[in-house]
């Protein structure tokens, strides 16, 4: 089975993933925005059992418009964003696609919270889009 590893900018911080994702999605909100400092988000979505997380993280929570929680663990030492659990999906780990380094990497399938995107960030045939504010 397929693994890969995703990393934070030094490297203390890494998890491995086994099989491919089960959900690929762009977020362009402005959470993602601010979280990332680039202009939108991509997370890869795995079961959690097939994620193996090396290394200490630090947590930062917010509710999503959901109302469930997100809670993303990020690198104490270099600040990077490495995975993040949603309380709505206790099943699954999401783990920042740009994490992994690899250009390669399936790509994303779903795009959302398209109203808040930068009109020339334009994502290759997502398939369903969600218009959420
Ligand atoms: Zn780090
Ligand atoms: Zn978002």
């Amino acid at each position: 089975m397929t693994a890969r590893h995703a990393a934070c900018a030094c490297g203390r911080l890494r998890v491995s993933c086994e099989g491919d994702p089960v959900r690929v999605s762009v977020c362009h909100c402005l959470e993602c925005q601010r979280r990332t400092g680039s202009v939108f988000g991509v997370s890869a979505r795995f079961p959690k059992d097939r994620v193996a997380v090396e290394g200490t993280s630090t947590t930062w929570s917010r509710p999503a418009d959901s109302g469930n929680d997100v809670t993303f663990h990020f690198c104490p030492t270099c600040g990077t964003t490495v995975y993040w659990r949603l309380q709505q999906f206790p099943d699954v780990i999401a783990v920042a696609v740009g994490a992994f380094a690899d250009s390669s990497f399936p790509s994303p399938r779903h795009s959302v919270y398209e109203r808040r995107r930068h009109a020339w960030a334009r994502i290759a045939a997502p398939e369903p889009v969600q218009h959420l504010d």
